[in-house]
This record gives structure tokens, sequence and C-alpha cells, in this order.
């Protein structure tokens, strides 16, 4: 009968690890000594983690505990391990939650045989101490004989953890790139690649509850688009969606957000924009590129066509809510569309026309 192939241990998947994970070991104990830090797992990740000072904000969280409080509490010690090693969001998704579950049982066992271990290591060193206080101890190379046993066990336990906790950390880090592949899916429109509407309403919603000051709102619509599709076909009118999605992601100001509002309606948020003529001169500027667009056949280049867009533009105001802030927006661009199309309302100044 064939056996099955073993496993391999984490000592051969990570040798890489050894030395530095025995470095920020040695690092990390002297801190939980220092402040009578337990010796358990989760303990060891967190400062661990501080050690290795890839978590500046833990770092700061730790310090300002230990400064404040006379002892560690268990509940901060989770609730950090939460935040910063297994991250919250990690919990929320779905996706992950069976295998983050899985980890954390782990490293729960871990806990336990650490904490087991270091009882039983601190017994033996009160032990050997209490032998070592007596003037001729007969059996003390036994007493140091075990005390050295325990120590090389704890030793070795916690070195076994510390592979498991960089294999954990390892597959978490796997996790959180699956998860942010899933997020963006979901919050992305896949044909032009800026967001959705389920993530326009969110992200516009977040912004006016921050504050509706600097916040303007364009929208544009592409014109006589169904004419487009009946003369052209779909196909090549969703090349035009795409090139549309392309030309907003190229040109957003940074902590602009460009959404798909629906089929050939965009949105864009704007930030720091304190003036409509500001957001006017950006949608002119959109409109611009959008109108030296040119249709292609792509065998031949043969230029079939171009197209226009019309753009309505809404500033924040105190009080404003989504509807109240799209419907403004959504009221303008009907504007334009009446006043003949290709256009931004309210128009651009001058100035900026000619920039
Ligand atoms: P207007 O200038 O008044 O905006 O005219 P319009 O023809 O653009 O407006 P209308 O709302 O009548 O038509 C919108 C068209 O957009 C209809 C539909 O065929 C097209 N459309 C919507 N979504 C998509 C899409 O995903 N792909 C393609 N190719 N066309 C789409
Ligand atoms: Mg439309
Ligand atoms: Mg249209």
């Amino acid at each position: 009968m064939s056996q099955a192939p073993k496993a391999p241990s984490l000592l051969e998947l990570y040798p890489e690890e050894t030395r530095e994970a025995a470095d920020l070991l040695k690092r990390a104990v002297p801190h939980m000594v220092r402040h009578d830090i337990p010796p358990n797992p989760l303990h060891y990740a967190l400062w661990f983690t501080y050690c290795r000072g890839s978590e500046p904000e833990l770092n700061r969280r730790l310090d300002k505990i230990v400064k404040d409080f006379a002892s560690f509490p268990p509940e901060s010690a989770l609730k950090l391990f939460r935040e910063y090693i297994i991250r919250g969001e990690l919990e929320e998704a779905r996706a992950g939650q069976q295998q983050v579950i899985e980890l954390v049982d782990d490293i729960e066992h871990g806990v336990a045989r650490s904490v087991n271990g270091s009882q039983h290591y601190q017994e033996s060193l009160s032990q050997g101490l209490a032998a070592l206080r007596e003037p001729i101890a007969e059996d003390l190379p036994s007493v140091l004989n075990e005390l050295q046993l325990s120590t090389q066990q704890m030793q070795s336990q916690q070195e076994q953890f510390l592979y498991r906790l960089r294999a954990a950390q390892a597959e978490i880090q796997s996790l959180r790139s699956q998860l942010e592949r899933a997020q963006a899916a979901a919050t992305l429109d896949s044909l032009t690649n800026v967001f959705n509407r389920h993530a326009f309403t969110r992200l516009l919603d977040q912004a006016l509850a921050k504050s509706t000051q600097g916040l303007a709102l364009v929208m544009l619509d592409i014109d006589h688009f169904k004419q487009f599709n009946d003369q052209y076909g779909h196909p090549l009118g969703d090349r035009v969606l795409q090139h549309v999605g392309q030309l907003l992601r190229d040109m957003l100001p940074s902590q602009g957000i460009a959404a798909r509002y629906g089929g050939e309606e965009f949105c864009v948020i704007l930030r720091d924009c304190f003036e409509i003529e500001t957001a006017s001169a950006f949608a002119e500027q959109l409109r611009l590129k959008i109108q030296s667009l040119r249709v292609k056949v792509r065998s031949t280049d043969k230029v079939l066509d171009s197209i226009t867009a019309s753009f309505g533009i809404a500033l924040a105001e105190t009080g404003d809510t989504f509807d109240s802030l799209v419907t403004r927006a959504d009221d303008a661009l009907y504007q334009a569309k009446r006043n003949g199309r290709n256009q931004t309302h309210p128009p651009a100044p001058e100035t900026a026309l000619s920039a």
C-alpha cells in the first residue's frame, strides 16, 4: 500500500525566514519582558510586528498602551491583532472568511501550547532559583539540566510558532490581494474601467457626509448615441464608451472620482473645487477631448464619425444630499442638451476657454 506523501514542514517552506524571525524575536522578547507581557503568540505577533516596524500606527498604539496601563489588557491585544495583523476587511469579506477563521484557530492553538510551555518554563525557573538560594544544593546539576531542557523546549516552540506566523502572514497577504481584486471587480464598471454606479453612490454619499465644501459634480451624456449605435452597431458604440472611460481616467485631477452612471452617462466628482467655473473649465477640456476623438474602421483607419457630449455641472451646497446634488447636475445637463448639445452648462468662463 502506498503511503500519502508527507506535507513539507514550515521549516522547509520558509528556510530563508529563520534568521530574520529569530532576530525579530530576540528584539521582541525584551519589550515584552520590560512591560510584563505574557509570552503568548498573540503578543509575540504584535511585538514581532512592532520590531519589524511595518505598521507604524500599531507601534504608536502599543507605545501608548504600555504607557497608559500598568499591564497589557488581553482585549487590547486581540483588537490590535485583528486590526493590524489579520486586518478588519478580511473579516468582513465573505470570500476570505473561512480561511481566516482557520488561521485564527491555528494561531489560538499556538497560544495554548506556548502558554503551557511558558508556564512549565516558569515553574522550572522558580525551582531552579529556589535551589540556587540554598547554600549547597546537591541536586544542582539536575536542576540546571531541567532548566536548560525546558528553555530549549520553549525556544523550539517559539520558533515553530514564528514559522507558522510567517506562513500565516504569507497566506493572509495572498488572501488580501485576492480580496482586493474581488473588491475592484465589484466596484469597477467592466466595460469602461471607471467606478460603477453602485460605487459612485457610496463614494458621493461619503464625500457629502465628510463636507459639502469644495465638492463639485460633473455629469456628462454622449450626444445622439442611440443614432450612433443604430448606424455603426453596438460593438463600435462599446468602443466609444471605452475611449470615454479612458479619457476620464487620464484627465481626472487628484482626488477626483470618475464613474459610469448609466448607459452613456458618466459622472465626475471633483474635490478642492470651490467655484463652479473651475468645474466648468474642467468639463470644457473634457468636452474638447471627446470632440476630437475620431471613430475609425480598425482595418482601414477610415474615419467614420466623431462624437460629442453634453455636460451639466453643480457645486455642492450646505445641506445637499445625494439626490439634491445629482438632480441639480442632471437639470444642468438637460439645459446643455436643450441649448444645442456639445456644450457645458453653466458654460466655462472665456479665460478658461482660451487656456
Ligand atoms: P441624447 O443626445 O439626447 O442623449 O440622445 P441619445 O441617443 O444619446 O440618448 P438616448 O437616451 O435616447 O439613448 C441612449 C443610447 O445609449 C441608447 C443605447 O443604445 C445606448 N447605450 C446605452 N448603454 C450602452 C452600452 O453599454 N453600449 C452601447 N453600445 N450603447 C449603449
Ligand atoms: Mg442618456
Ligand atoms: Mg445621450
